[in-house]
Formats: C-alpha cells, sequence, structure tokens
C-alpha cells in the first residue's frame, strides 16, 4: 500500500463511499482511509452509522438502515477495486505532489486526494444518548421528523437550527417543546416570530436537559432550570439535539482554506479546494442539506473532478 497512488479518500460517509465507488470505475484504485471504529458505532461509516431507518433515501422504497447502506456502498466501490484502511489519518502534507498522509508512522502517497471527514453533530455529553440515539433521539429534522408524527416532542438549543427544526417539526409532531439554556433566542428575528406565533410551540426557556428516560426508547427527559435547579419531568417520546455541529476538519488547519465555522471552502460548483489535486465532498463543506444523498452527490463531484484534474496533469 506505500506505493504512490492516483487518489486517496479521507472519511468513509455516503460522500467518500460515493466517491469511492466513481474514482474505483474510473480505474483510479482508490485507497479509502476510513476511519475508525468510535464509541457509538463499531465500525466508520459517519454519520449514517448512528442511524436506524432511512425512509429518503432514493431507490430504497421500503427504507433501508444507515450501517446497511453504508456497508452496501462499501461493498459497491470493492467490487471496482477499493481498498480500504480502518486507520484515522494523523497528518498530512499537501505543500507538494504527490500529496502525503500518514496513519501514526505509516506514511502514503497519492496524486490526488478527496477529503470526505464529514462533520458530527454536538451532543449534550449525556451518558444516555449512545443508547437512545436513533430511539427517540435524533440530531436531524429532516431525517426523523416523520417518525414522529402525533407524539409530543421535544428540541434542544436556541439558534436557528433549533428554531428552523421545531417549526419544521411541527408538521408532524402535536406538540413541540423547544428546551433553551437562556431566555431569550440567539435565532434571526424572522425565525423566532415564526416559531413564536405557531401554536404548536411550546418555549421552555432558562432550562437544560440533565437526564434522558427510557432504557430502548426514549420515553421522556428530565430538564434543569439554569437559576433555581429546579428539576422537571417532560414525558415526550422524541427529542432533537439541535446545539450546533463541526465539521472534522482539524487536521487541514492552516492547509486547506475553511470559513468561520471550519468548514472547507470548495469552489463553486465544484469539489476544488485551494490546493489544486485537493478535492472536498459531503458535510465537511456543507452546512446547508447535511443529507445523506446531497453528501454522496457530492461525493461523485469529487470523483469526477479528480479524474479530470488527473487527466489534464498527464495530458499537460
Ligand atoms: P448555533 O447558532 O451555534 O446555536 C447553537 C444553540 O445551541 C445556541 O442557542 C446555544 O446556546 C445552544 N447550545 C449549545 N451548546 C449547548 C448545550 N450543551 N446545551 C444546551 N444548549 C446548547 O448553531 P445553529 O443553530 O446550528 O446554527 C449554526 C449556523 O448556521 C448559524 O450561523 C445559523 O445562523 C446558521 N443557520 C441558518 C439557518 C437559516 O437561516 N435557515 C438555519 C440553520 C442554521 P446559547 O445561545 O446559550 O449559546
Amino acid at each position: 500500500m506505500s506505493s504512490t497512488r492516483k487518489v486517496i479518500i479521507i472519511g468513509s460517509g455516503p460522500a467518500g463511499l460515493t466517491a469511492a465507488i466513481y474514482t474505483a470505475r474510473a480505474n483510479l484504485s482508490p485507497l479509502v482511509i476510513e476511519g475508525e471504529p468510535s464509541s457509538t458505532s463499531d465500525q466508520p461509516g459517519g454519520q449514517l452509522m448512528l442511524t436506524t431507518e432511512i425512509e429518503n433515501f432514493p431507490g430504497w422504497p421500503t427504507g433501508i438502515t444507515g450501517p446497511e447502506l453504508m456497508q452496501n456502498m462499501r461493498e459497491q466501490a470493492a467490487r471496482f477495486g477499493a481498498e480500504y484502511l480502518t486507520e484515522k489519518v494523523t497528518r498530512i502534507d499537501f505543500t507538494a505532489r504527490p500529496f502525503r498522509v500518514w496513519v501514526r508512522d505509516a506514511e502514503f502517497s497519492a496524486d490526488s486526494i478527496i477529503v470526505s471527514t464529514g462533520a458530527r453533530s454536538l451532543m449534550l455529553g449525556l451518558e444516555a444518548e449512545s443508547r437512545l440515539l436513533s430511539h427517540g433521539l435524533s440530531t436531524c429534522a429532516t431525517c426523523d421528523g416523520f417518525f414522529f408524527r402525533g407524539h409530543e416532542i421535544a428540541v434542544v438549543g436556541g439558534g436557528d437550527s433549533a428554531v428552523e427544526e421545531a417549526t419544521f417539526l411541527t408538521k408532524f409532531a402535536s406538540k413541540v417543546t423547544l428546551i433553551h439554556r437562556r431566555d431569550t433566542l440567539r435565532a434571526s428575528k424572522i425565525m423566532r416570530d415564526r416559531a413564536h406565533a405557531n401554536p404548536k410551540i411550546e418555549f421552555m426557556w432558562n432550562h437544560t436537559v440533565v437526564d434522558l428516560l427510557g432504557d430502548d426508547r426514549l420515553t421522556g427527559l428530565v430538564a434543569q432550570h439554569t437559576e433555581t435547579g429546579a428539576l422537571t419531568t417532560l414525558p415526550v417520546t422524541g427529542l432533537f439535539l439541535a446545539i450546533g455541529h463541526r465539521p472534522n476538519t482539524d487536521l487541514f488547519t492552516g492547509v486547506l482554506d475553511m470559513d468561520d465555522n471550519g468548514y472547507l471552502v470548495t469552489q463553486p460548483n465544484s469539489s476544488y479546494t485551494n490546493i489544486p489535486g485537493v478535492f472536498a465532498c459531503g458535510d465537511v463543506q456543507d452546512h446547508t442539506y447535511r443529507q445523506a444523498i446531497t453528501a454522496a452527490g457530492s461525493g461523485c463531484m469529487a470523483a469526477i473532478d479528480a479524474e479530470r484534474w488527473l487527466e489534464a496533469q498527464h495530458a499537460g
């Protein structure tokens, strides 16, 4: 695995694996450095490894689980020659070509790199979160709202995401309690006004969620008043966390251009980063859509961009 590759793909969510399928079918023999198992998943594969049912990925009319979808994509790329390394990249050097990446002491090099390291939802840090994630606890209203028709649910957060998600969720839920640790929302005025005008949204100000109830499904939560310390139990069957996201870009600080929130910046309508030959796709460069299908679509773009860029280097 140590000779120079045509492509190394860093990250193995839907963006990275779609890039792997396309580059493998283009005979570029990609090496996917796919990450490591985490405390919440025994396999890499990104946020979908934490998702149970996916009903909105086109082509699966009866739904598919996140881990199954990722396994299918992984096998699909392997069929065309993609290789996998189940490790985390620990260091990179993109100052010269071939580009170099390290997994601890092992060095790998490639003519082009596709970065698809994704983003992660911020969590509250409660012990029960890993147990109940995807079992009543969710980090994505677009993905999971549909499962809560007629339920009483809650959303945590006070920014635009929380207000947008709470408003969206009122299409399904009978009641949405927005729990915020302050007495005012950080969200923009138009979003605040919309939420205040929505009769299905109730506000629980100055509260933090301190515990989640339920063994294998969420049955309620315990919220604590930030000033008095008083505890309140809410019997909700759904809880959506909307307290922000962090892109997984620490590795690229000072190397690849990032926006103020740490997302990689790609050139409009492409996956080109500021370094020719280094491409980015998926949630690591998308804080707007954050869907498996949009990540997969941008993985396809990165593969095509890389393929054409490599061809142009040889032609030059
Ligand atoms: P955000 O603006 O950073 O807001 C995060 C919210 O979560 C804040 O209200 C914060 O409370 C709260 N929070 C953070 N950690 C918490 C914790 N441990 N426990 C309880 N609450 C916690 O994040 P965002 O709402 O995801 O928005 C990110 C960016 O995307 C923003 O620039 C936003 O404007 C933009 N965005 C725009 C739209 C839109 O325009 N349609 C939609 C979504 C997002 P504090 O207020 O106390 O800090």
